[in-house]
């Protein structure tokens, strides 16, 4: 392998820099050319390229987002667009591929290895921690400090009114946000896709709460929670008729929770994922991506990847539990 190609695609996550960096560096280290993809798949159909050494990734490790951009691209779903990809690379002498981004972008990459047999490793890069193979996803632990961050601020101004709120945080499928940043805010209910709360369940616990002294409670909700089959808008209204005592307000966090300097964690994981990521295409491996297990940088094929799920956390769940006696 003379020159490996990086690019980022899908949602963009904190610590998608410091991979490129990582990346980056590594081919320098190894003294083999490395090539920068703008705008994922997109960039690659269109030849968007720029030639990267060890000096053009400098102070980028504290930066959110992405420097080389990202997209979602249509085109790249159809042999076509991947012939037209694959076209582009070979013109600018890839042979190897490290791509950052969601399942979707890893999914990407394997039809492409499958269709044109070009060799690649992906970094998990997405805030929903919901890719299977590691404990942690590149950028969690920043949304994760983020939120905290932003309930603490949303906790001073309930408390000083008296107010509920509920608190809308990203994760459509996944509650790893919710429940983590819940827990680390001092949530008085987490409401997650994969544990049925049930509305009265969550009134009742709000009664008692307001029995017990409580003068204000944070309630995070999943965005892609529907156990109580409304969203949060549905469940101000709900709570506002069936416990009048609470001013109900609803807070819902969005992007804020992708941006953000990366926190020690998720540049420390961007750069170990990265440094594995070119030793695997060095050592000739392919179709594999990189993960943390136990402390250790591991490898787990795409394939399972992709159609693993994630568990939520049991144990944190019972934790939240006992917290909100
Ligand atoms: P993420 O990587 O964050 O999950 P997406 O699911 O939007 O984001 O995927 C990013 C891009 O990866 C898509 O816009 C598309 O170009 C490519 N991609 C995703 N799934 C496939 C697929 N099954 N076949 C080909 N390309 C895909």
């Amino acid at each position: 392998i003379k020159k490996i190609g990086v690019f980022t695609s899908g949602g963009d996550s904190p610590g998608m820099n410091a991979a490129i960096r990582a990346v980056v560096r590594t081919c320098a280290y190894m003294e083999i050319d490395c090539l920068g993809i703008y705008r994922g798949y997109e960039g690659m159909i269109d030849g968007d390229f720029i030639p990267l050494n060890a000096r053009s990734v400098n102070n980028i490790i504290n930066k959110g987002g992405t420097f080389l951009k990202s997209a979602r691209c249509p085109e790249f779903r159809t042999p076509e667009g991947r012939q037209k990809a694959f076209d582009q690379l070979q013109s600018a002498g890839v042979d190897a591929l490290v791509v950052i981004g969601g399942d979707g972008s890893l999914s990407g990459a394997e039809i492409f290895h499958a269709e044109h047999n070009i060799p690649y490793i992906g970094i998990p890069g997405t805030i929903d921690n919901d890719i299977f193979g590691t404990r942690y996803t590149l950028g969690f632990d920043t949304a994760l400090n983020t939120v905290v961050e932003a309930i603490d601020k949303i906790r001073d101004t309930a408390s000083s009114h008296h107010r509920l709120f509920f608190v809308e945080v990203m994760g459509r499928d996944v509650g790893h946000i919710a429940l983590n940043a819940g827990v680390g805010a001092g949530a008085e209910e987490i409401l997650i896709p994969e544990e049925d709360l049930g509305l009265d369940r969550l009134l009742d616990s709000l009664k008692r709460s307001k029995a017990r002294g409580k003068s204000s409670s944070i309630v995070v909700v999943a965005e892609g929670d529907r156990t109580t089959g409304k969203n949060v808008y549905e469940l101000k209204e709900y709570v506002e008729q069936h416990l009048p005592v609470y001013d109900v307000r609803v807070c819902v966090l969005g992007h804020m929770q992708r941006g953000g300097a990366p926190t020690c964690f998720d540049r420390v994981l961007a750069s170990r994922m990265g440094v594995k990521a070119v030793e695997a295409l060095l050592e000739g491996k392919t179709g594999f991506m990189a993960g943390i297990r136990d402390n250790d940088i591991i490898l787990t094929p795409v394939s399972e990847a992709i159609k693993g799920h994630t568990k939520i956390d049991k144990e944190l769940i019972r934790v939240s539990d006992i917290m909100t006696i």
